[in-house]
């Protein structure tokens, strides 16, 4: 990345911490409550601009449950080297750890962008689905550029978060192999 797109990309970050934050639900409103996860990205190198994309990303398109800035959450950092491009430590759940990878998300083929959103996938409570290498679904893996969620994937964690259940499984998905799948025609 360029300096110029560096101080471009800190100016963004700032002016997204700086904009003004929405009024909180009415307390007569409880069915309405917005879950909010923090996720920290102080360990996230070069990625951190990525991952308040992501996170951006996601909280355009449920309204059920929020991604913001905060400790105590999700801890985001990157490595240079791992079993993956991408880890999640848990599937539906507000606190947590997501590690990125270098030298995996280069070698899978995978857009940057799309891992950083597949990963806080996981957290938002999504598993990979059947058609591993569809383009269309950020949680599909395959060498796909595509870091936009589907209306199918969106509507999942929107449903989700609207129920305030938090799976109990805790399990660890495993992002081994489904990254370098090869791409297919969307289902
Ligand atoms: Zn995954």
């Amino acid at each position: 990345m360029t300096r110029a797109k560096w101080v471009a990309a800190i100016v963004g970050v700032v002016a997204l911490v700086g904009a003004p934050t929405a009024v909180s639900a009415s307390p007569d409103a409880p069915r309405a409550a917005v879950r909010t996860i923090y996720y920290e990205s102080g360990r996230a190198a070069e990625l951190a601009p990525l991952v308040d994309q992501a996170a951006q990303i996601w909280n355009s398109g449920v309204s059920s449950v929020k991604l913001a800035k905060g400790a105590g959450g999700i801890t985001v950092s990157t490595a240079q080297n791992g079993a993956a491009p991408g880890t999640a430590s848990c599937v539906g759940c507000t606190r947590g750890a997501i590690t990125f990878y270098r030298n995996q998300i280069k070698s899978s083929g995978a857009g940057p962008l799309r891992v950083v959103v597949h990963e806080f996938g996981h957290v938002l409570g999504l598993n990979h689905p059947q058609d591993i290498g569809n383009c269309d679904k950020v949680m599909a893996g395959g060498r796909c550029d595509n870091a936009q969620p589907n209306a199918q994937e969106l509507a999942a964690v929107q449903r989700f978060w609207a129920r305030a259940r938090i799976a109990g499984s805790g399990h660890q998905p495993d992002d081994s192999t489904i990254f370098d799948a090869p791409a297919s025609a969307g289902v």
